[in-house]
């Protein structure tokens, strides 16, 4: 063993990151290493990065509401100043379509009422004041261009939306996870790139380190996986999978860059659309663009991939996504060209989150997140140190859940709830929605 960190945090993710950091502030030397040359080259770059406060438990709506607050004071949380300069949270809002599919809104309005967040219910008049070119038809159910019904209302107008003023997008989320790595980098954690883990030592029934793709051993009592789409790959190395009920593998998706409707600027003047009718969201993108991705109909294959041997060019799902879209925003243009990103979700069996120890003591994971939890990164970074401090300190989390307290929010998540051992959620959308 030529080093010795108290801590090797697998991956520098957004998430990633963000654990560095909270375990570094916790006083623990910590070292995380990505196989990619820089912080959040991995499925972090390729993020939509919207930050919207609904989901369908309470608890993954708790967490998301609670990370608005994080995003919104980015540079009093991380401490420092990144000289790349600091991602900016745009506070647009979140509107959200008021469908059949989506029961409408009534549960989610439900849940948000329970942990006290704020929401206004427009009429569609209202939502066309803000955006002049949505038609409130509806098209359920989603589906394909070929559909010969594809384009066709069913007959029912669409009642409404509701606006959600806590939410919105990170401007780059690249960048944020770069702002992570300098805050964490102030406070003593190492990153190591172009490095990859390639086996997980034991010793004595628990976890004893790391080998690196160099050949060095790391010596280390607390190994973190938060290795994004390769999660898997990581837990099987370490012998761990088996023990959990929930498991993770990798999709694949398309996200579709596409020019405002004409005489509109959708950079400035739009918001995050959500539309469970159609299945499409969208939201602003530099340029005057509007970013278009998918809420996982039915109707699509879901393309569950190798993370190291996958597509990385669109495919017919960009004018699939693009299309749906303009059935609700009908000036919208398609453009011949493709723009956008291909990137991999790192999806759980219910779509939640693992936030957990594991079988072997001292290897813990953050993984599983689903294409949804970017917004959450700062909070689970410091959910995932008190978790591991507790687990350390002898608490036997299994038995006796860790319970941690979102103080913007004033209310306490039982991590119990993102448990490696949980049966799958019945409540989840088993979607991005999460
Ligand atoms: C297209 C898309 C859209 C999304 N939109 C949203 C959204 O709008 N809102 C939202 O909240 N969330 C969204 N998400 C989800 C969010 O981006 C992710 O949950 C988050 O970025 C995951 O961060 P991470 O640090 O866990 O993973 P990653 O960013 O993937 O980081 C994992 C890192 O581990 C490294 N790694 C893997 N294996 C090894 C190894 N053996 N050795 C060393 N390093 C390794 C990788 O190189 C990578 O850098 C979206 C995701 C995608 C792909």
């Amino acid at each position: 063993m030529t080093k010795s960190y108290d801590v090797v945090v697998i991956g520098a993710g957004v998430i990633g990151a963000a654990t560095a950091l909270a375990l570094a502030r916790d006083d623990r030397r910590v070292l995380c290493v990505d196989k990619l040359p820089a912080a959040g080259y991995g499925s972090t770059s390729g993020s939509c990065a919207i930050i919207r406060p609904f989901y369908s438990t309470v608890d993954g709506s708790a967490l998301a509401y609670e990370g608005h607050f994080y995003w919104k004071e980015w540079a009093e949380f991380l401490g420092v100043a990144d000289e790349r300069g600091m991602a900016r949270y745009v506070n647009c809002g979140n509107l959200v379509v008021k469908c059949a599919r989506n029961k409408y809104l009534e549960p989610v309005l439900k849940v948000l009422r329970e942990i006290g967040c704020p929401y206004r219910e427009l009429t569609p008049a209202e939502v066309k004041k803000r955006l002049p070119f949505v038609v409130m038809d509806s098209f359920d159910p989603p589906r394909r261009p070929e559909d010969p019904l594809f384009g066709h209302s069913n007959g029912e107008a669409l009642p409404g939306a509701v606006l959600f003023p806590t939410g919105g997008y990170v401007t780059d989320p690249q960048l944020a996870a770069h702002n992570l790595q300098v805050a964490a980098e102030a406070v003593g954690a190492i990153f190591r790139f172009n490095t990859a883990i390639v086996d997980i030592l034991k010793k004595a029934g628990r976890v004893d380190g790391v080998v690196l793709s160099s050949g060095e051993r790391i010596a280390a009592p607390v190994v973190v996986n938060v290795a994004g789409p390769h999660s898997f790959k990581i837990n099987r190395m370490a012998g761990v999978e088996e023990g959990m009920r929930i498991k993770t593998r990798a999709l694949r998706h398309e996200v579709a860059h596409v020019p405002s409707p004409a005489g509109f600027d959708y950079e400035h003047d739009g918001i995050h659309f959500s539309d469970q009718d159609t299945a499409i969201y969208c939201r602003p993108e530099i340029g005057n663009h509007i970013l278009i991705g998918s809420e996982d109909p039915e109707c699509d294959t879901r393309e569950w991939v190798d993370p190291d041997d996958f597509n990385r060019e669109f495919t017919e799902q960009w004018r699939v996504q693009v299309m749906r879209l303009a059935q609700r925003f009908q000036t919208l243009p398609i453009p011949s060209k493709m723009k956008g990103i291909v990137e991999l979700y790192d999806v759980s069996d219910d779509w939640i989150p693992i936030y957990d120890k594991s079988d072997l003591p001292g290897f813990y994971m953050a993984v599983g997140t689903s294409g949804n939890q970017f917004k959450n990164a700062p909070v689970v970074g410091e959910m995932m140190a008190k978790l591991i401090g507790a687990c350390e300190g002898g608490q036997d989390h299994d038995r006796d859940p860790v319970s941690f307290h979102l103080r913007h929010i004033d209310r306490q998540v039982n991590l119990g709830f993102y448990s490696r051992r949980r049966s799958p959620d019945t409540r989840s959308s088993f979607s991005v929605l999460g």
